[in-house]
C-alpha cells in the first residue's frame, strides 16, 4: 500500500517509520474548475504529490472571467451566486481563505411587471414559517394564488414519490397550479435556480430547491454574491493558495488520455496533448461530463459504470448580458432584482456590489436568463437588443442612456439539464479502475449542476483517495441544521451518502 505522510494537525500522526521512506503518492487532478479545485484543497499537507493540469489559461473553469480587449478590465463569463445553504462551497471559500470575498445578502428582491419591489426575507416564525410573512406581502401574486401557491407547497413533501419521470410542470399542474402560479412564482425561483426550463426539469430537484434552500432552516435561502471577479475569486486567490500549500499548477496542460496499467487494471498516469506522460498513482479526472469518455481508454471504458450515460445527458444554455451605461439606469442602491415574468430573469448592478463603474460614472449592470433556449438562434446584436428593450420596460431611462459598451455571452453547455431521470445518468465520484476518481458537477452529488455540487464532487474524490490511502475521513460538510418544526412537516432531508471510505486499494503500489 501507498503511505501518505500527513502534516495536518487534524490528521492522525504518521505511522512510525520503519527506516527509508517511500515516494510521496503522486496525485494528478485533470481540470482546474471548482471540483478540481477542491479536491486539490483536501489532499495538501498531506505529504503527496499533487499536480493540478489545466488546459485553458486559467482557473475557474466555468466560474471565471475574461479579459475585455478594449479595457483589459476582467468581465465574467456570467454572475455566479450561491445560498447559504450551500455549505461545502463555503467551507471551501473559509480554507482557502476567499470567504470574505462575497456579500451575504439578507433578502431577495422581487421586481415584478409594473415595477413593484416584494422583499423576501425571514421574519421572526421559526423554519419552514420565517418566510410566509414576507411571501404574504408580495405583490406579484393575488391572494388566492398565493393560497394556491401554498397548497403547492404543502404537496412538495411527497412530490417525486408516485410518477417517476414526470416533468415538474405536470406535477405542478395536477396540483392546483395556474399558468400565472407557475409563470410568476414556480418559474421565477426554479428556472434560474436550476437552468431548465419547467416542461423539462424533474421534480426532485425542483422538490430540494425548496426544501433545503428554502424550508428547512432559516438561514438557508440567504444568496452569497462575489464582490470581486470571478477570475480574482476562483483564479488568481486558489492558484496562490494552492500554489503556497505545494501544488503544482500546469495551466495550458490539455490532458489527451488517462493511462491505465497492463496488469493491475489501475491508474498509471496520464498523457498530455502534448504527449508527454505524468505518472500518477491516482488521477481525479474533473472535466466536463462531454469530455470524461474520450480521455479514458476504449479497452477500460466498459469498466466503469454509467460512463455510457454520460452520453444521454444533455446541458442546457445561459446567457450574460453586461451593458456599461453613461448614467445610473436602475436605482443605484439596487444590487439585485430577480424580474417576474419577464425575458430577463435577474438583474445585477455592479457598480453597487462591486464598485465597479465606467469610466466617468455610469452604470455597470449585469442580466442574466436561465434555461435561455428561445436566445440560441439569435445573433449576439438581436440578444442584445432584446434584452435592452427588455430592461427598457422595466427602468425607461434605459433608453435614453448610452450604452458605452456591452457583452451577450452564451454558454451553450452552461450546465447539465436536470430533465426527469437525470439522477440514474450520474456516475459515482469512485470508479472500479483502481486510483481513478471521477469529479465535476455531474457525477452523483445529489445536488443540481451548481458551485455546491462541484466541490462536494471533489471533496468526494479526495475522500476516496484518502480512504485507499488509510486515512479515511468524512470531508463533506453536513447541510444546515434542519429546524425542529421543519423536521416535523417535512421530514428528514434526504442527503446522499458520501463516497464509503472503503478499505484501503487493492493494489500495491510499491515502487
Ligand atoms: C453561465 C453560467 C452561470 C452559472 N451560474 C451559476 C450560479 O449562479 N451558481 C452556481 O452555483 N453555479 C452556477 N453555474 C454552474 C457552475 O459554474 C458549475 O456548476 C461549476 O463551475 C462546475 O465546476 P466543475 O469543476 O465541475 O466544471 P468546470 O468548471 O467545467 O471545470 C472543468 C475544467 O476542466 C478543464 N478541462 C477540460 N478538458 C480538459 C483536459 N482534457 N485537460 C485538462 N483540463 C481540461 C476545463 O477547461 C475546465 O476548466 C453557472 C455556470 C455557467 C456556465
Amino acid at each position: 500500500m501507498i503511505e501518505a505522510r500527513p502534516t495536518d494537525p487534524d490528521l492522525d500522526p504518521p505511522a512510525a517509520g520503519t527506516g527509508r521512506r517511500p515516494s510521496p503518492p503522486r496525485v494528478v487532478v485533470v481540470g482546474g474548475g471548482l471540483a478540481g479545485l477542491a479536491a486539490a484543497s483536501r489532499l495538501v499537507r498531506l505529504g503527496l504529490e499533487i499536480t493540478l493540469l489545466e488546459s485553458r489559461p486559467r482557473l475557474g473553469g466555468r466560474a471565471s472571467s475574461f479579459v475585455d480587449p478594449a479595457t483589459g478590465e476582467p468581465v465574467d463569463n456570467c454572475q455566479h451566486v450561491s445560498m447559504a445553504c450551500c455549505t461545502n462551497l463555503a467551507d471551501f471559500c473559509r480554507r482557502v481563505g476567499t470567504a470574505d470575498l462575497f456579500r451575504r445578502v439578507p433578502e431577495i428582491v422581487f421586481l415584478d411587471d409594473r415595477g413593484r419591489t416584494s422583499r423576501l426575507r425571514a421574519g421572526p416564525l421559526p423554519a419552514p414559517m420565517h418566510l410566509t410573512g414576507s411571501f404574504l406581502a408580495a405583490r406579484y401574486l393575488t391572494f388566492a394564488e398565493k393560497l394556491r401557491v401554498g397548497f403547492g407547497m404543502a404537496c412538495l413533501r411527497f412530490a417525486g414519490r408516485d410518477r417517476p419521470g414526470e416533468s415538474f410542470d405536470a406535477w405542478l399542474r395536477r396540483h392546483g397550479q395556474t399558468d400565472r402560479t407557475i409563470e410568476r412564482f414556480w418559474g421565477t425561483v426554479l428556472v434560474s435556480a436550476l437552468n431548465e426550463r419547467l416542461d423539462r426539469m424533474d421534480v426532485g430537484h425542483a422538490r430540494k430547491v425548496f426544501l433545503d434552500g428554502f424550508l428547512r432552516n432559516r438561514t438557508g435561502f440567504r444568496m452569497e454574491i462575489p464582490t470581486v471577479p470571478l477570475g480574482e475569486l476562483y483564479g488568481v486567490r486558489l492558484r496562490q493558495w494552492l500554489e503556497a500549500e505545494g501544488v503544482e499548477i500546469r495551466l495550458k496542460a490539455g490532458v489527451r488520455s488517462i493511462e491505465v496499467d497492463d496488469e493491475g487494471g489501475a491508474v498509471s498516469g496520464v498523457t498530455l496533448r502534448s504527449g508527454k506522460l505524468i505518472p500518477a498513482d491516482f488521477v481525479v479526472l474533473a472535466v466536463p461530463y462531454d469530455r470524461v469518455r474520450a480521455l479514458v481508454p476504449d479497452r477500460e471504458a466498459g469498466r466503469i459504470p454509467g460512463l455510457d450515460g454520460l452520453g444521454r445527458m444533455e446541458s442546457s444554455p445561459i446567457t450574460g448580458v453586461h451593458f456599461w451605461f453613461d448614467r445610473p439606469v436602475c436605482p443605484p442602491q439596487l444590487e439585485h432584482a430577480v424580474t417576474v415574468g419577464r425575458l430577463i430573469q435577474w438583474v445585477f448592478n455592479h457598480s453597487a456590489i462591486q464598485g465597479r463603474e465606467p469610466e466617468g460614472g455610469g452604470q455597470y449592470l449585469q442580466l442574466v436568463i436561465s434555461a435561455s433556449y428561445d436566445l440560441l438562434p439569435l445573433d449576439k446584436v438581436a440578444i442584445r437588443d432584446r434584452v435592452l428593450a427588455d430592461l427598457a420596460s422595466i427602468w425607461p431611462s434605459a433608453r435614453e442612456a448610452r450604452l458605452l459598451r456591452w457583452w451577450a455571452v452564451t454558454e451553450h453547455g452552461a450546465t447539465f439539464s436536470v430533465r426527469p431521470g437525470v439522477e440514474g445518468l450520474r456516475p459515482d465520484q469512485r470508479t472500479p479502475i483502481d486510483g481513478l476518481f471521477l469529479s465535476g458537477d455531474w457525477t452523483a452529488t445529489g445536488w443540481p449542476a451548481t458551485m455546491e455540487g462541484a466541490v462536494r464532487s471533489g471533496y468526494l474524490a479526495a475522500e476516496g483517495i484518502l480512504a485507499d490511502l488509510g486515512l479515511p475521513r468524512s470531508l463533506v460538510r453536513p447541510d444546515l441544521p434542519t429546524a425542529p418544526l421543519a423536521r416535523l412537516l417535512l421530514g428528514r432531508a434526504e442527503t446522499r451518502p458520501p463516497i464509503p471510505p472503503g478499505s484501503a486499494r487493492r493494489t500495491p503500489l510499491a515502487r
